[in-house]
């Protein structure tokens, strides 16, 4: 019987189910939206049951739309928006507050109390005191929900991040545990020990009967009850989506470095058996464990990248597509000294100012759409070299070679001007749906699908390099004037 593997990609916005055969081809896929729940300014918010219900379903119609029973299912992997915070009933499973995502920032003062002991923090997690992380949305849940903190000390509640909760529900309640990858995003965990930390739990009193268990990311979880799938399912992978990319764009040894360009940019760099405590504001983070082995990477991100072309296109309706995009900046040769710095929502890594805004610098009266556009992209790709830079700095390593996926990484005219700017080969795999093929790499590790890291990589195929082709001089040039729009874009920050 042929064999297959049920990728699960819950994001941000939608539930997706992809089902790959071993080559990597997508069989079938099914996506469905979800509610985002915007209670207050700078909160987020999901329904639990919402997310489960459209990830359940997505998965039963992938299955039925490619024609195949739970038989011809070797392994679930999942891959997840991260250090969103669900807390739910043990005995009911019924959540007690919404999901609170990522993106939401009610915890912004929970984060400025943890100030002081932020080097303790870093320490132990490789993150900074920062309401992103799933910490103090969970003390604020424990806070806020009436009785929730002595229910919680009682056993009855259970908390988990999004691959915790559907494990939990697909098993029927059965199985309670948190993939590394994950549970490094909750800054509870201490990713040298991979224990979840007394300490950190103690400062937001937060009781640990209530947290899952860790577990590597190729693994044998439990199994799917019967009615979901008219039969039962290995669930044997899991993953936070970014890690997750780097795994599926097979980044497996050390100075193997990703970056997705997707709404905003993720790059990771894969330091291996060290976990690197960045000087550069950068976080550390578990890669992933497997074969009783853990691998570290540094992360940065950018918030603005290829939300920057869908502004293009929204607000200032200069292109009908994102890929249009290509065709007006190459109307004009350069940028004509313009510099687009996308700061929308503040600016990430490595800057990290909640309070910076976009700005465009250099405009003449021969400025155009087109220079305006071609700086747009351009900027995508100063904010990567910024990060990438960042990593040379904290690894001294040279990193020339960076895989990319998401969805701007389709956009040939910025893949070319990353591998100009960072003076770096840029390889673009045939699929840059790097995040669910690399939960269904980890689920089918655990069941013998791929027999090894090798066997993946085999697998792999080069659609597109990209090589530099300015010289040090321009590209020194173009980068110190980014530097400038930087600065002084952070000059102007909103007070
Ligand atoms: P996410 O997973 O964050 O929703 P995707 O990986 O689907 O993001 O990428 C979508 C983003 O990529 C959008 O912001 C879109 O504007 C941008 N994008 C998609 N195609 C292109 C393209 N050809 N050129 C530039 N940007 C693009």
């Amino acid at each position: 019987m042929e064999k297959y593997i049920m990728a699960l990609d819950q994001g941000t916005t939608s539930s997706r189910t992809i089902i790959y055969d071993k080559a990597g081809n997508i069989i079938a896929s099914s996506q469905k939206q979800f509610t985002q729940i915007y209670p207050y300014e700078g909160w987020v918010e999901h329904d639990p049951l919402e997310i489960w219900d459209t990830q359940l379903l997505t998965a039963q119609e992938a299955l039925s739309k490619a024609g195949l029973t739970y038989e011809n299912i070797a392994g679930i992997g999942i891959t997840n928006q991260r250090e969103t915070t669900i807390v739910w009933d043990k005995a009911t499973g019924t959540p007690v507050y919404n999901a609170i995502v990522w993106q939401c920032r009610r915890t912004a003062d929970y984060a400025e109390r943890l100030k002081p002991c932020e080097e303790m923090i870093r320490r132990k997690t490789g993150l900074v005191a920062d309401p992103y992380f799933s910490a103090t949305k969970l003390a604020w849940i424990l806070d806020n929900v009436e009785g929730a903190r002595d229910r919680a000390r009682r056993g009855e509640l259970l908390f988990g991040t999004i691959e915790t909760w559907l494990i939990w529900k697909m098993t029927g309640g059965k199985v309670h545990v948190s993939d590394y990858s994950n549970a490094c995003r909750t800054m509870l965990f201490n990713i040298i020990t991979l224990k979840w930390d007394r300490d950190l739990c103690d400062l937001l009193e937060i009781p640990m009967q209530m947290l899952p268990k860790p577990v590597e990311c190729s693994a044998h979880y439990g199994d799917t009850t019967k009615e979901l799938f008219g039969g039962p399912i290995p669930i044997t992978g899991a993953a936070g989506d970014q890690q997750a990319a780097l795994f599926g764009e097979a980044c497996f040894n050390e100075g193997d470095v990703k970056s997705t360009y997707g709404t905003g940019n993720f790059l990771l760099l894969n330091t291996g058996d060290k976990p690197v405590m960045s000087e550069n504001n950068l976080l550390t983070t578990i890669a992933w464990g497997l074969n009783g082995d853990v691998k570290y990477a540094l992360e940065g991100s950018v918030f603005i990248s290829g939300a920057a072309i869908h502004w293009m296109r929204e607000q200032l309706g200069f292109i009908k597509e994102a890929s249009e995009s290509v065709a007006l900046a190459n109307e004009v040769e350069d940028t004509g000294g313009v510099y687009v710095v996308p700061a929308f929502v503040g600016l990430g890594a490595p800057y990290w100012d909640p309070n910076a805004r976009g700005a465009i610098f250099g405009m003449t009266r021969g400025t155009s759409k087109a220079h305006i556009a071609r700086a747009t992209l351009e900027a995508l790709a100063y904010q990567s070299e910024d990060l990438l830079s960042a990593m040379r700095a904290d690894t001294g390593q040279e990193l020339s070679t960076l895989k990319v996926d998401g969805g701007a990484a389709n956009n040939e005219l910025v893949m070319q001007m990353q591998a100009d700017i960072s003076n770096a080969e840029i390889i673009r795999y045939s699929s840059v749906e790097s995040t669910s093929l690399g939960a269904a790499y980890l689920a089918g590790l655990a069941v013998g699908y791929y027999d090894n890291l090798e066997d993946i990589s085999a697998s792999k195929e080069i659609a597109k390099t990209f090589s530099p082709g300015i010289d040090d001089t321009a590209r020194k040039e173009m980068i110190e004037g980014w530097h400038r729009a930087v600065q002084a874009t952070i000059a102007f920050r909103v007070l």
